[in-house]
């Protein structure tokens, strides 16, 4: 069985009072909560006073990106041995924002996650259509190059890695993917990890839907037999709002 994963992007949000109060906070409204392994994933600079709220806590933090370099002259960076030393456990990688804004390709995000895995940095990869892909039909091809693309090379651990399916038409819009169309896409993608990997780890590895998910939908998503998770961004961004998504992904 696999346990649900619940994780907040903050993004480039909050001021740091914010943040630790927001710590605070998920913290406090979790705290009764099981069976749900939860994280944040707030901005670097308040990687170390939010991991100081979360001590001692089970709730995880993680970075939203990594460097593809280990060291050395690459100005306004953070590598994965940077982002360990603060408290991460967990990164983000490939996030369409990412992708999309900052022209991630499919190869950077392959030497990232080989970095975050060897600097024992468990990873959280994205994967996602644009609303374009998805009306030509290509949501499968598109998913599939990602895929391939972002794990060349890389011996798939379960626990060491999960998948995170936010089409980009639903991220930021408040238009939800129907639990009908995540559970398609989620299906995809396990069929293709079993294809590629094993029957065996496909069926460990945990896939995250994300796109708009808040308090309202998240019960339903989650009754979808391949969701074991959500990634949230904006409604992670209220303690009440990110602690009700939780409790409705508990199996
Ligand atoms: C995200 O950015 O990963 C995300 C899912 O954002 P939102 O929940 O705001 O759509």
């Amino acid at each position: 069985m696999r346990t649900p994963l619940v994780v907040g992007n903050w993004k480039m949000n909050l001021s740091r009072s914010e943040a630790e109060a927001l710590a605070q906070g998920i913290l406090t409204k979790t705290a009764a909560i099981k069976g749900v392994t939860i994280g944040v994933c707030p901005p670097f600079p308040y990687l170390l006073p939010v991991q100081a709220k979360l001590q001692g806590s089970t709730v995880f933090v993680a970075a939203q990106n990594i460097a593809a370099e280990t060291k050395g002259a690459f100005t306004g960076e953070v590598s994965a041995a940077m982002a360990l030393d603060c408290g991460c456990t967990w990164t983000l990688l490939g996030h369409s924002e990412r992708r999309q804004i900052m022209g991630e390709t499919d190869a950077v995000i392959n030497k990232k996650a080989k970095l975050a895995l060897a600097a024992s940095l468990q990873v959280i990869l994205c994967v996602g259509e644009t609303l374009e892909q998805r009306q030509q039909n290509r949501t499968e091809a598109v998913i599939e190059e990602q895929l391939a693309g972002s794990l060349e090379g890389i011996t798939l651990d379960p626990a060491q890695l999960a998948l995170a399916y936010e089409p980009v038409w639903a991220i930021g819009t408040g238009v939800v993917a129907t639990p009908e169309q995540a559970e398609a896409v989620h299906v995809f993608i396990r069929q293709w990890i079993s294809k590629r990997y094993s029957a065996s780890v496909a069926e460990a590895l945990r896939i995250q839907y994300g796109g708009s998910v808040n308090p309202g939908n998240a019960a339903t998503l989650m009754a979808q037999p391949n969701l074991d998770g959500l990634l949230v961004g904006g409604a992670s961004l209220k303690a009440d709002d990110f602690a009700a998504i939780v409790a409705a992904a508990q199996r």
